[in-house]
């Protein structure tokens, strides 16, 4: 372009602009969507647990978007499966004591069967995290938290495992590139639940890894295709679309999720309003309990009662109501994830919904 470097351009201008195929005569604008199982041999799929094209395209601008190579995954869950398989056996894992419920599940699966050694953490405490690194494999780290936006320092906690050997992988799932890049923070690994926020339309269970480490890049790759947690074309292809217009989703979800919290901040019934300065999830407790927080949510009409997260329509939950979900999150906390609706319709939903459950 111009003779400009592509690392030069704006993120937003990369989302819209990295990963399409090569111009040429009749060349589509946007990558088709490949469905096979085989491939002719000779080239870099052969057989499609291996690869398959359609993934270029997502691998291609998650990847600039980050500053590293990407793998793309299943589900969210299923990158973060290929990070903890490369924790030797026996090696001990640190992690957030308030990280996604699925990342805890698993990590207390490994710990029960003895496979690895897991220490949990107050992942704001920095002291304590870099303290419980300094012998650790793998430092796992989660920033903002879900559902409590927990914030963790990258950057010095990135350093100082450095230094002792750990790798550090971030989930960035919340944050999105846009807003937080942890391997320019120092981090050697980024997962995203590409569910979420990158696809942006509550329609794709994906996951993705992106690094710029050769060596972690080769052993995830080796795993995925160990694993056969590929995704599917289609699942591919609607994140691809869906990361063209993360820019400017996010831009209009966050401006909805900071208004709302300064609403929310100035209502009385809810107690501990949380946001993290930036992203689209808002959290807050109910005063009068679980079971009044339980129907606000199943009270509102525009916001979904449902879980996940991310979409361009507004939904929330109260967490606790899972089985999984740790204690370490408030029976009462609603995790409210603002979409790109109109912010006043979205308050007035709110404002209903509270009342109705009083
Ligand atoms: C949803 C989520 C995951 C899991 O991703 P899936 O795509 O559902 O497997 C991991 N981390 C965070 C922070 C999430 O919100």
């Amino acid at each position: 372009m111009h003779g400009h470097d592509d690392a030069n351009l704006a993120a937003s201008t990369i989302a819209v602009s990295a990963g399409r195929p090569k111009r040429s005569p009749d060349a589509p604008l946007n990558a088709p969507i490949t469905m096979a199982s085989a491939f002719i041999p000779g080239g870099n799929s052969g057989y499609g647990r291996h690869g398959n094209p359609t993934f270029n395209s997502f691998e291609t601008v998650l990847g600039e978007l980050e500053g590293g190579r990407t793998l793309a995954f299943a589900s969210g869950m299923a990158a973060t499966t290929a990070v903890f398989e490369l924790v030797p056996a026996g090696g001990i894992v640190v992690a957030p004591q308030g990280a996604y419920n699925g990342t805890l599940t698993q990590l207390a699966d490994r710990a029960r069967r003895k496979t690895i050694k897991l220490r949990l953490v107050d992942i704001t405490n920095t002291a304590e995290v870099t303290n419980a690194s300094k012998d650790a494999a793998l430092v796992w780290v989660e920033s903002p938290t879900n559902p409590t936006l927990e914030l963790a320092d990258i950057k010095a906690i990135s350093k100082a495992a450095s230094a002792t050997g750990a790798a550090i992988a971030v989930d960035n799932t919340f944050a999105t590139p846009l807003r937080q890049k942890p391997l320019d923070l120092g981090a050697d690994i980024v997962v995203h639940s590409a569910s979420k926020l990158l696809s942006g339309h509550s329609d794709v269970i994906l996951g993705a890894v992106v690094t710029n480490d050769d060596r972690l890049f080769n052993a995830l790759a080796k795993q995925r295709e160990s694993l056969g947690s590929i995704p599917g074309a289609l699942e591919i292809w609607l994140a691809t679309r869906g990361i063209r217009t993360l820019h400017v989703r996010l831009d209009r979800a966050e401006a909805n999720a900071r208004e709302i919290y300064a609403r929310l901040s100035k209502t009385k019934d809810i107690v501990h309003p949380r946001y993290p300065g930036f992203g689209t999830i808002v959290s807050f407790e109910v005063k009068a309990g679980a079971d009044i927080a339980q129907k606000i949510t199943e009270t509102s009409e525009l916001i979904t009662y449902t879980t996940s997260l991310g979409g361009v329509e507004s939904t929330w939950e109260r967490r606790r109501r899972i089985p999984s979900e740790p204690t370490t999150v408030p029976e009462s906390l609603i995790r409210l994830s603002v979409g790109i609706e109109h912010v006043d319709d979205l308050w007035d939903d709110i404002v209903f919904a509270l009342k109705i459950a009083r």
